[in-house]
């Protein structure tokens, strides 16, 4: 059987990553200080946890890393599309293809989150987050048809 594949080896890609973006304010309990007085100790900030800070909002963004890889192995799963008929119609179906890339050879990525060129990969991001944006305004507006129907 012949592979085609999205990438070759020692192709170099860039990679996406899904990240949180955390907005943080400080503490209002402690004041950012981390540690609260108790009788004559001082003790870790129970409302942050000795962060001194609290989260406000979390975000999830998709990023390109700045940085291209180089491709050091293909691994492709491979399935028959119809195992009742294996006899008339013998066909198999690739399912999944992944990439182990040079900084890190124990890990397998998707081939939707490498790209040839740091262009595609920026436009795949936008694309990811306008629809993350357009998920999560559409989850505000039913959190508010929530609080109003109750
Ligand atoms: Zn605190």
């Amino acid at each position: 059987m012949k592979l085609l594949t999205k990438f070759r080896p020692g192709e170099r890609v860039y990679k996406i990553d899904y990240r949180i973006k955390e907005a943080l304010t400080e503490c209002p309990e402690c004041e950012g200080a981390r540690w609260v007085m108790l009788k004559t100790k001082e003790y870790p900030c129970p409302a942050c946890h000795g962060t001194g800070k609290l989260v406000l909002t979390k975000h999830y963004r998709w990023e390109v890393n700045p940085k291209s890889h180089k491709i050091i192995g293909i691994s492709a799963r491979v399935a028959i599309d119809d195992p009742e008929e294996l006899v008339t119609r013998l066909k198999n179906v690739i399912t999944a293809v992944s990439y182990t890339l040079s900084f890190d050879p124990d890990k397998e990525w998707s081939e939707h989150s490498l790209f040839l060129r740091m262009d595609s990969a920026t436009l795949e991001c936008e694309r990811l987050n306008n629809e993350l944006d357009r998920q999560e305004a559409q989850r505000e507006k039913y959190e508010k048809q929530e609080a109003r129907a109750a």
